[in-house]
């Protein structure tokens, strides 16, 4: 339709032709020469074809969602409306690969409403951490620091480690207790936080240096505190994470 109407502007013009079918516009541009033309693009290609041996410079651009554009909208009132009145053009098609943005959006949706609707179990640590799951992830920005470090950051950060709790569920040890204190409480990212004889007070006192604050309740929130505080300030994570190396504590 869009081609027809070039016909009505005058001939010799130069016209852009904006649509936001990203599968047309790339499987009209990579058509070849003697390779055979997909059926649904036959009369397209043909009308474009004519119009452009006949020296009309016609170009196709792809606009991402017209939401909310005057045109768009016009467009599907009209759209509408030709339903309406049955005069369907049965050869036009809709390739499926115009509604990835769609899924993609109703799927990150489903997901985020799931996220936040959970209480405790998987990603429990995150959510305490309140990261902005629309933000880039945190280490995105952060160059210098390499994959490694970013995972064993990661790791502190989900609460997810290689600590006796992940090893015992794993059948890898026979039981989840630490065995850096040897008190029979199970080891995982908080107990080296909060309650291992072994590192609990270095990492208690290495936070309230950096936080420069004396911890009167030092407890899950204050750990949650600093890991949250870190995020806006990578250096904290990553100083945090040699102190914990450190004391060889399984990350
Ligand atoms: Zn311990």
């Amino acid at each position: 339709m869009a081609v027809q109407h070039t016909d009505d502007h005058s001939p010799g013009s130069k016209f852009v032709i904006i649509t936001d079918s990203q599968a047309a516009t790339v499987a009209l541009r990579n058509l070849q020469r003697g390779r055979v033309i997909p059926i649904p693009l036959i009369r397209t290609y043909e009308s474009l074809e004519a119009r452009w041996t006949s020296g009309i410079d016609i170009k196709l651009q792809w606009c991402p969602s017209h939401v909310q554009v005057d045109g768009n909208e016009r467009a599907d009132r009209a759209s509408v409306l030709a339903a309406r009145v049955q005069i369907i053009d049965q050869h036009s098609y809709m390739d499926y690969k115009d509604f990835y943005d769609q899924i993609r959006l109703k799927t990150w949706e489903a997901w985020k409403q799931e996220y936040w609707s959970m209480e405790e179990g998987p990603w429990g640590w995150m959510r305490r951490l309140k990261l902005d799951i629309n933000e880039r992830a945190w280490f995105s920005e952060a160059r210098d620091l390499n994959v490694k470090t970013i995972t064993r950051i990661n790791r502190i950060l989900i609460g997810h480690c290689n600590n006796r709790k992940f090893l015992h569920l794993m059948r890898v040890v026979s039981d989840p207790f630490c065995n850096l204190c040897g008190a029979a409480q199970v080891q995982d990212v908080l107990h080296f936080f909060l309650d291992c004889a072994f590192t609990a007070d270095v990492l208690k006192e290495h936070m309230e240096e950096e936080m420069a604050k004396t911890y009167d309740h030092y407890n899950e929130e204050a750990v949650m505190e600093y890991l949250g505080e870190g995020l806006k300030d990578l250096k904290r994570l990553t100083r945090l994470l040699e102190v914990m190396e450190a004391m060889d504590i399984p990350i």
